[in-house]
């Protein structure tokens, strides 16, 4: 079966924390909360690398959440592991730790089935990986981007270069600031797409998300408004896959449809945040999402 939406990025075991607690090796990484959040729209094919470490539990997670894991390396060794420390009022992230393992040799390989995906999320991870993911694609997919400020830091070059491969690029508003040197949202997407890519989305946090079409349109869309936080870690990977597995499943991107993936991909983050590491996201009922996506649109109705 060829694979319509596919996703590279990390798998991680995380030790978080937060002023509701602490986690260790806990099973995270941009892959993983993407690709969990797109497998309630499609069947994500994911693309990536862990050691013998990593829990099988997790793999049967995955698979049970109908996500295909033949692009998943398993390697001999230890898997990547992160640490971080949110600030008590959960605004600001140290990392702790980073450790590579795995990660260190790692060269992403399509599996046949992946190679004509139309529909490909390079989640956060090593710049130059992701190019090695697309060169690897033989169609033409609709290519979106998701970075840290640690590539805008240390691969600047490389990445300027995918974005030249990019038609939509998801960034924090300070990633937008650190690329473009803008601090309006508005000029900083204008920036951004001559930058490449034609659709951008800059996302605020508790205070939502922004969308800019190639035509000077423009979406805003609210967060909830939520009492409590569990564990931030993960929110925008989750975004991203939401957003990308629900246009995989329309078969669309015109801007209506990118309007409701962005609360699609909302609605994936605010599950995400709840729990600690990705347990947010797993097993959700089709009711629960519904549930959610009505919030979102109830409060910003008038
Ligand atoms: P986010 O909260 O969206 O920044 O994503 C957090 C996830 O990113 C964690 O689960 C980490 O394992 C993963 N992560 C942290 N640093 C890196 C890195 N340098 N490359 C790839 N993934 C990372």
């Amino acid at each position: 079966m060829n694979m319509d939406m596919i996703i590279v990025g990390s798998l991680a075991l995380d030790t978080i924390e937060a002023p509701a607690g602490r986690v260790e090796n806990a099973v995270g990484g941009s892959a993983t909360y993407a690709s969990l959040a797109a497998s309630y729209f499609t069947t994500p094919g994911l693309v990536g690398v862990v050691g013998s470490d990593f829990p099988e539990e997790q793999k049967q997670a995955f698979r049970k959440n109908g996500i295909d894991l033949s692009g998943l390396q398993i390697v001999e060794g230890k898997t990547f592991r992160w640490g971080g420390r949110y600030s008590p009022q959960l605004d600001q992230r140290e990392t702790l730790f980073t450790e590579l393992n795995v990660f260190e040799s790692f060269s992403p390989e399509l599996p046949e089935a992946y190679q004509n995906s139309k529909y490909v999320l390079l989640a956060n991870i090593q710049p130059d990986l992701q190019h090695q993911v697309l060169d690897q694609i033989t169609g033409e997919p609709f290519v979106v981007v998701d970075t840290m400020n640690l590539w805008i830091n240390t691969a600047l070059e490389s990445l300027k270069r995918l974005l030249r491969r990019t038609h939509l690029l998801i960034v924090n508003d300070e990633e937008a600031q650190m690329l473009t040197g803008e601090m309006s949202h508005g000029a900083a997407a204008r920036k951004l797409q001559h930058m490449g890519p034609k659709l951008v989305v800059i996302k605020k946090g508790q205070h939502g998300a922004l969308l800019f079409g190639s035509k000077g349109e423009v979406f805003s869309a609210p967060a909830l408004v939520f009492s409590r936080v569990t564990d931030p870690t993960g929110a925008g990977d989750a975004f991203a896959g939401g957003m990308l597995g629900y246009l995989a499943n329309e078969q669309s991107t015109d801007f209506a449809t990118l309007r409701r993936a962005v609360v699609w991909g909302s609605v994936m983050s605010s599950f995400a945040i709840q729990k600690f590491s990705a347990t947010g996201l797993l097993q959700l009922k089709q009711s629960a999402l519904d549930n959610r996506y009505h919030e979102f649109k109830s409060i910003s109705i008038f």
